[in-house]
């Protein structure tokens, strides 16, 4: 297994509209490896291909993550997902992303949603999702079209966080520098 690069925003790839699976195959095994391996690294409760420079309809998650304790994890791969149902009523959860370092803001989500996707083992799965499951879902998901969660946020927060974003950057890189 491997630890894939991670790309953040604004790299254009995040951007675009990911393309189907045709089969799931031992290199798109590989690739789910990979990018679950990538995902526990950096300490993630999701990961969509187009983050890791993959625009391929593909997501990995775990909504109980444990550093500490392996046997804990409940890894789930998740090819060509597709949400068919979502409930009407709505939650708010406070969500971060990988591709945006260190920001998190409340987004809401559907509290329920049913998807269906192709499995490890390319085989066609269905369930119903709740809790924190569905809202890494639908961030996940997101990604695949090319949507971030701060895009379901106003104009004022969204460039607040990416102000934020901005500063964060500066620093690290100043840290950064320091310890060169
Ligand atoms: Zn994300």
């Amino acid at each position: 297994m491997a630890i894939l690069k991670l790309y953040e925003y604004p790299h254009p790839i995040l951007r675009k509209k990911c393309e189907r699976v045709t089969k799931v195959d031992d290199e798109m095994r590989k690739f789910l490896d990979d990018i679950l391996e990538t995902m526990y690294a950096d300490k993630g409760c999701g990961l969509a291909a187009p983050q890791v420079g993959v625009s391929k309809r593909v997501i990995v998650l775990d909504d109980n993550p444990s550093d500490k304790d392996e046997s804990l994890r409940n890894p789930m791969y998740l090819v060509n997902p597709e949400i068919i149902w979502k409930s009407e009523e709505k939650v708010l959860f406070c969500e971060g992303c990988l591709s945006l370092p260190d920001q998190r803001a409340d987004v809401e989500r559907h509290e329920k949603i049913r998807v269906h996707f192709l499995d490890y083992n390319g085989k066609e799965q269905e369930i119903l999702a709740e809790d924190l499951l569905a809202i890494i879902l639908q961030h996940e998901i997101d990604h695949l079209d090319g949507i971030l969660y701060i895009d379901h946020l106003s104009r004022l927060k969204r460039s607040r966080l990416l102000k934020k974003l901005e500063k964060y950057r500066e620093e690290n890189k100043e840290k950064g520098e320091k310890n060169d």
